[in-house]
């Protein structure tokens, strides 16, 4: 289906684009385009004014902090992502980015694009809740940091609002992480998805798919045992769909989130 008739502008600095984004009701940010460019074809969405950041160089960087923190600008692209030495600093990042889709999306699909659509089956939101992210909002009142816990509100729904710009993801330096998922096909959509984090005690366990926000659980300890009764005290009530049953999804919730752990695990030592 052809798109309907939309105003565009590809302003040159964060602050045009912030300009332009607050004057017009009906103006949305337009990243890779791998989302939003297909849900306006299918008329699920129809802003009437589209403000391109692709000019924006600042917000393409990729650095590593003396302390390990590593900062990725909201419009790195997943190939950036791949490409970078200095991601390699946090290698679950590449990994499951190697995962996404296919070439053509992971060169267009930026992270940025991927948590602010908040599609509940996307790779990145649950990742970046486990690695214990901070989003920094832009808006022409001024810049505020968001946890990644906070960012993510409902589906489609982040704290990034209306006339506001994510621009930059910061990922605190960690030690072990692991990520696993049940796709639909290689390389598909998630039915549920599970990423985790350890950094000295117990786990950090995020599962995606299963509600409109990535789940945080916070399991006792990295045991198997500990980690499936995090999952079961969650109770969870998934969705069910053509793919996965309620049961099925509350099923793998718990295996994934054991698999993801063990790689953690397994990472850190
Ligand atoms: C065939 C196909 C398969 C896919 N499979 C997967 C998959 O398995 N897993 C997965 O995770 N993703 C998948 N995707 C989605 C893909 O990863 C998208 O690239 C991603 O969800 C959106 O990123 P984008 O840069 O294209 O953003 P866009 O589509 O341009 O934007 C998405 C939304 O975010 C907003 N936005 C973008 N950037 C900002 C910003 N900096 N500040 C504020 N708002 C912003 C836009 O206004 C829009 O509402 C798939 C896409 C396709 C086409």
């Amino acid at each position: 289906m052809l798109l309907q008739e939309v105003e565009y502008a590809r302003p040159p600095s964060v602050l045009e684009a912030l300009r332009l984004l607050s004057e017009r009701d009906g103006a949305r940010a337009l990243a890779g385009g791998q989302t939003l460019i297909n849900v306006m074809k299918a008329r699920a969405a129809s802003p009437d004014f589209l403000v391109d950041l692709q000019d924006l160089d600042e917000l393409r960087e990729i650095e590593l902090g003396s302390d390990g923190t590593l900062e990725l600008g909201a419009m790195v692209t997943y190939s950036d992502l791949l490409s970078s030495a200095e991601a390699r600093a946090r290698p679950i990042l590449g990994e499951v980015c190697a995962t996404i889709a296919d070439v053509q999306v992971r060169n267009r699909g930026t992270i940025g694009g991927n948590v602010c659509a908040n599609d509940p089956t996307n790779h990145l939101p649950p990742l970046m809740v486990a690695l214990g992210a901070t989003m920094t909002v832009v808006g022409t009142g001024g810049e505020r940091q968001v946890p990644a816990e906070e960012f993510f509100l409902g589906v489609y729904m982040t704290a990034a609002g209306p006339g506001e710009l994510l621009t930059k993801i910061s990922i605190p330096a960690g030690k072990g992480d692991g990520f696993a998922a049940v796709t639909i096909g290689k390389d598909g959509t998630c039915i549920v998805n599970a990423a985790a984090s350890i950094d000295g005690g117990a786990p950090r366990v995020v599962i995606g798919c299963v509600d409109a926000v990535p789940v945080l659980l916070q399991p006792q300890s990295a045991e198997g045992d500990a980690v499936r009764t995090a999952v079961r005290d969650a109770k969870l009530d998934p969705p069910a769909d053509f793919h996965a049953s309620s049961d099925y999804r509350r099923t793998l919730a718990e295996v994934l989130a054991v698999r993801a752990v063990q790689q953690a695990q397994e990472r850190k030592s």
